[in-house]
């Protein structure tokens, strides 16, 4: 997919938002940036559509200016979507949490919106819903086009929350999809297949795959190490017997279950975390069930991945349960 980034402002004389340290322009910048950087990484095409310059007699022309020539440069290239990065301000301290804006609410626009709002939101941020707007780069464009607040400047309780790094992959998760959760260690284990199902060499559904690539594999235990959960399917190496001519299969999850050992190692919290008595998303769990994780490393052992988590029993006593769910993108376990 090909993307025209819109990082807000950063245009004089539109610039934005300034709160005491923080500042739109600067934000806008870095996080927008940082999507560009990352949907390119993740085989997309991004492009920043800010213009270097505003045209214009007067403050307003140069204003307006600023914002037609973001939707022209993207009806030009024409991308696919248009995506628009702001941090909001009130003067109402207390006014705090995300929202996006869509010009029309009946829209493929506010499908993709829903999309990177639940990621954003997923990061603590209070949900202020997907909004329609009368902005000019939204209405200007011949794309689907959503504008992202972000969070707010003049919240105390947002800007400690914000982390630019990872508002970025909030924002690309919500374009494109989560990353398939590569297990950064092989975990050995048992595969139990439940029905006669194949080994695949990819998650495409076996009707797409060539008959001479798919092997049958029959009701059993099989000694397995596990390197990915991809899209719905099992990655493993079967350790003993060798299944057709690959030593690498995919397996639907739904005709198997893995069965892993218990795996000892180390814990790298990356960013201060909570340790969640489930996969739920942190906003959605009772605050005294949260337990604070701190960056740092913690001996352990990894129980299971779950809905993008680790499923984790530290050696040192987090709170008051053993067993702690740890959102996988603030970490990473390391098998010792
Ligand atoms: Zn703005």
């Amino acid at each position: 997919m090909y993307f025209g980034i819109d990082i807000g402002h950063n245009c004089p004389p539109d610039t934005g938002a300034v709160s005491g340290k923080h500042s739109e322009d600067v934000y806008t910048k870095k996080v927008g940036e940082l999507v560009i950087k990352q949907l390119v990484q993740r085989g997309h095409r991004a492009v920043s559509v800010t213009p270097r310059r505003a045209y214009g007699a007067r403050l307003r022309d140069r204003i307006m200016s600023s914002l037609k020539q973001r939707a022209r440069k993207a009806n030009r290239l024409g991308v696919d979507y248009f995506v628009s990065i702001h941090f909001n301000a009130a003067a109402n301290r207390r006014a705090s949490g995300s929202e996006i804006f869509v010009y029309n609410y009946h829209s493929s626009a506010r499908t993709l919106a829903q999309e990177v709002l639940n990621r954003i939101v997923a990061l603590g941020f209070r949900n202020r819903k997907v909004k329609t707007g009368n902005f000019a780069v939204l209405k200007y464009t011949n794309m689907p086009a959503i504008l992202i607040e972000c969070c707010f400047l003049t919240s105390t309780e947002d800007m400690n929350r914000f982390n630019v790094e990872q508002m970025a992959t909030a924002i690309v998760n919500g374009l494109v999809g989560d990353p398939p959760i590569i297990v950064d260690s092989s975990i050995p284990g048992i595969l139990k297949v439940k029905v006669n199902t194949y080994a695949k060499p990819s998650t495409d559904q076996s009707s797409s795959i060539k008959r001479r690539e798919l092997y049958p594999i029959d009701i059993g235990e099989y000694k397995a190490i596990l390197l990915g959960d991809e899209e719905g399917h099992y990655y493993v190496k079967l350790d003993d017997e060798q299944i057709g001519e690959r030593k690498v299969h995919y397996i639907y999850s739904q005709h198997a279950e893995f069965l892993d050992k218990v795996v000892a190692g180390v814990l790298k919290v990356k960013v201060s975390t909570y340790a969640k008595p489930s996969s739920d998303q942190s906003s959605s769990i009772n605050p005294t069930e949260l337990y604070s994780l701190e960056a740092g490393e913690y001996k352990g052992k990894l129980l299971d991945e779950q809905n993008g988590h680790y499923v984790v029993e530290l050696d040192k006593l987090i709170g008051e349960r053993e067993v702690h769910y740890i959102f996988a993108q603030h970490a990473e376990f390391v098998v010792e």
